[in-house]
């Protein structure tokens, strides 16, 4: 019986669906509501408008009707197309897609537009704009900078978050900011006093009065041994680790002295030392031995330097010298050890004690010499100063090295650079 019923409603359904099928003839929509009588009045151009109750035009798939003027209109383009973009994203006209633009990069997540250091993103130009107003985009650094004036250059640290315009300084001089002013680049043994511009020639090192020096023994030839002298404290596994330190600061500090003689002159120096280690609080006295008390405690520093807290001092006389157990593993050690190493070489201190505008005695700088400053290399009056010593012991031996030195460091050559 169910099926029977369902079989009644399928043949009525199919009924309607042919009987639609033969009526080719209906042009117009279908409209439920519409009173067929009237429906029949409208032409095939047209349809009947419930809200007016008359026939109106049909329009096409691009217009709309307009009930104000009962016509045809023309839909915008815009009003489709109107998309409402996040952040600083704008509609790209060309695309079709929200973007920034300009420089600006798109970050997905905040859809904000970012752009380089210094500068923010801004709608209304479509682009970058530097925060400062004296600044613009460089694209030689890829960020905003200072506009400098003619004549002046812009100075940036690496970060480029100092900014400054300073004068352009002439060949050979760079500004210096501490000082406002252009200060010239020194070369070789030459340095700057502070306040002046221009630099001064440097002097020779000087040596100590009764003059004794390591540099002889130092020939591959001779004997010479190196008394290595640890804080009497370390035991066993910390006494070899200060040992195998003294032995490497010490190998490493005379070869950079030595180092300028190696393409110097006839004589040949050693390379690899002699060394011996201490028991106590010296080796044997022997007529050929430097000794080096390294790392020694700082309370026992005062007694053996004479000086309160130095970190390090040598003595030519017993060619011994003494370092801080403090300096030990810090970057100073090699540093004070050259300078240290300097005095047993036979050269005096180039510095002045106590605060004093020119850290260095005139005629000396700061880069000039690991006498007046240490240094983990040998500075140009360093270099001039162990050849000069060779010539002092070897000039018979070598006069054509020592001649040629004359001529390299005398005063006139230094000045005409
Ligand atoms: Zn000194």
């Amino acid at each position: 019986m169910h099926i029977g019923y369902n079989f009644i409603i399928l043949c009525f359904i199919f009924l309607l669906v042919a009987c639609n099928k033969d009526d080719d003839a209906i042009t117009q929509p279908i409209n439920p509501s519409i009173n067929d009588d009237e429906a029949k009045d409208c032409s095939n151009a047209q349809r009947y408008d419930e809200v007016l109750k008359k026939c109106v035009n049909i329009c096409t798939e691009n217009e709309f009707f307009d009930i104000t003027t009962e016509g045809c209109r023309k839909t915008m383009p815009n009003s489709i197309e109107e998309k409402i973009c996040q952040g600083d994203l704008a509609l790209d006209k060309v695309t079709s897609k929200c973007a920034c633009f300009g420089r600006s990069k798109e970050d997905p997540i905040n859809k904000n537009c970012v752009c380089e250091a210094g500068a923010h993103y801004s709608k209304i130009d479509a682009d970058c704009v530097c925060y400062n107003q004296n600044k613009f985009y460089n694209p030689l650094y890829s960020r905003c900078t200072l506009f400098c004036k003619e004549g002046e250059e812009l100075f940036m640290l690496s970060n480029g978050e100092f900014q400054l315009c300073v004068p352009k300084c002439k060949n050979g001089y760079f500004y210096n900011l501490s000082e406002s002013m252009c200060v010239q680049k020194c070369e070789g043994n030459s340095y700057r006093k502070s306040g002046e511009a221009a630099c001064s020639p440097g002097k020779q090192l000087t040596l100590t009065e009764g003059f004794s020096s390591i540099l002889p023994s130092l020939k591959i030839e001779k004997d010479l041994v190196i008394c290595l002298v640890v804080d009497p404290e370390l035991k066993d596994n910390a006494k070899k680790i200060a040992i195998e330190r003294s032995k490497e600061i010490t190998r490493e500090s005379i070869n950079k002295w030595l180092e300028p003689l190696r393409s110097f002159g006839n004589q040949i120096f050693k390379k690899e030392f002699t060394f011996i280690e201490s028991n106590g609080y010296g080796c044997d006295p022997s007529p050929n031995m430097v000794t080096i008390f390294f790392p020694w405690p700082q309370e026992q520093m005062n007694d053996a330097c004479g000086a309160k807290g130095a970190p390090g001092c040598a003595n030519c006389g017993s060619k011994t010298i003494h370092l801080s157990a403090n300096l030990n593993g810090t970057e100073r050690e090699v540093p004070v050890f050259m300078h240290e190493l300097g005095h047993l070489f036979g050269f005096d201190d180039q510095y002045i004690q106590g605060i004093h505008k020119e850290p260095c005695r005139d005629g000396y700088g700061l880069y000039t010499t690991v006498m007046c400053y240490e240094g983990i290399h040998l500075k140009p009056a360093d270099v001039e100063g162990i050849q000069n010593l060779y010539c002092r012991f070897f000039q018979n031996e070598d006069p054509v090295a020592c001649a040629a030195l004359q001529q390299r460091f005398s005063f006139a050559a230094i000045s005409s650079s």
